[in-house]
């Protein structure tokens, strides 16, 4: 019969798409968009939602959306408990209605409203046990989510969340291997990628850029009084203290033992001085911890090369970057020297 071939086919679909291998897609964001996408299809839906549960926040955030509008996908994050979708986690159990805007624990009946949404499912999205957030569908008309779809999109849920966390693995691990892990800052190899990245930016766009090498003044002679194990705490403390007081864009390295190359994008020589003053000011102001209660004051010397005067190559910007800062040591450390074709050899 023509209809049940039909329904045959609609069925086979179906299977193909649960059946997808999610893991294969790149990052977690692609895994993201291809679960959204998917319910929709799935279920015969018009928008679907994911949200993920956030440990820094404590919240639920809005990871992916498909065919809401923007200003549906900028929803603020959602507590646990708070909601409809707060209390599917907190309880981790699936939630199906005909008409959202007339549940009473719907907590945004408005933009649902604007939204023109009717029919609204969600599951926990439940990896080994734990709920990691939920996957929510809707549709606009007055067609009712029935028992199967339910079945349909809790089946595919349950590969969603196996293939979220391990995207989430595989992305930590790559975090893990392209940081410093005493420091936070990025490790060589991940620094000179970055440096290479935006030079052929900043190249394409007719743009400067800048590299600024630093080097932790007397840093043995504090080892060798308050010890590796505080000289370790100085390091981290140092990094993070540039982090704070250089731009979001700024990118800093770990090059050596105490040494830093942070990468300045859209900055000319001048401009990346302004902000080394910057970082040379807030390390003079720290008091660094020492041995038994004692506070330490420390300084660091430095070297700008600038892309393109200076150089072209990432090797050539960090070599003269490199020269200025033991410029900068042989005038007496605690300086920042700019590089220039005019500065007596090392
Ligand atoms: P200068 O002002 O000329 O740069 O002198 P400095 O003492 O900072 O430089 P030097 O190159 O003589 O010594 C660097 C020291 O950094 C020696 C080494 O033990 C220490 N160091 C390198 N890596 C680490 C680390 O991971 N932890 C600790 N605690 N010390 C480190
Ligand atoms: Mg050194
Ligand atoms: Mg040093």
């Amino acid at each position: 019969m023509f209809s049940q071939s039909l329904n045959d086919d609609a069925v086979l679909n179906k299977i193909f798409l649960i059946s997808e291998r999610l893991i294969i897609f790149d990052g977690l964001d692609d895994v993201f968009s291809h679960i959204v996408k998917t319910s929709v299809a799935l279920i015969n839906a018009e928008a679907a939602t994911i949200r993920i549960f956030d440990v820094q926040s404590g919240k639920l955030k809005i990871m992916k959306g498909f065919g809401m509008s923007h200003g549906f996908l900028t929803q603020p994050a959602m507590n646990i408990g708070e909601g409809i979708i707060g209390r599917v986690v907190l309880e981790s159990k699936p939630f199906v209605t005909e008409d959202l805007t007339a549940e009473p624990h719907c907590n945004n009946k408005e933009i649902a409203k604007i939204e023109g949404i009717k029919s609204f499912m969600c599951i926990p999205l439940k990896s080994r046990e734990k709920c990691i957030g939920t996957l929510s569908v809707y549709r606009k008309k007055n067609t009712p989510f029935s028992d199967h779809d339910m079945l349909i999109l809790n089946i595919f849920g349950m590969q969603a969340a196996e293939a979220i966390e391990k995207a989430t693995l595989v992305k930590e691990l790559t975090r893990q291997t392209s940081i410093d892990h005493l420091t936070d800052a990025y490790n060589k190899k991940t620094i000179m990628t970055a440096i290479e990245k935006d030079l052929s930016l900043s190249s394409r766009y007719n743009e400067a850029s800048s590299i600024i090498f630093i080097d932790i003044d007397d840093f043995k002679t504090f080892n060798d009084m308050h010890g590796h194990l505080l000289g370790d705490k100085l390091l981290h403390d140092f990094v993070s203290i540039l982090k704070k007081n250089s731009r979001k864009m700024d990118t800093i390295g770990r090059f050596g033992g105490e040494e830093f190359v942070m990468l300045v994008p859209h900055a000319t020589k001048e401009k990346a001085l302004v902000i080394a003053n910057k970082l040379k000011s807030a390390i003079e102001k720290h008091r660094f911890t020492g041995k038994e209660d004692s506070t330490v004051g420390i300084t660091f010397s430095a070297g700008i090369a600038a892309f393109p005067d200076d150089g072209k190559t990432s090797e050539e910007l960090i070599k003269r970057a490199d020269e200025a800062m033991y410029q900068s040591k042989k005038l007496g450390k605690n300086r920042i020297t700019l590089w220039s074709d005019t500065m007596p050899p090392g």
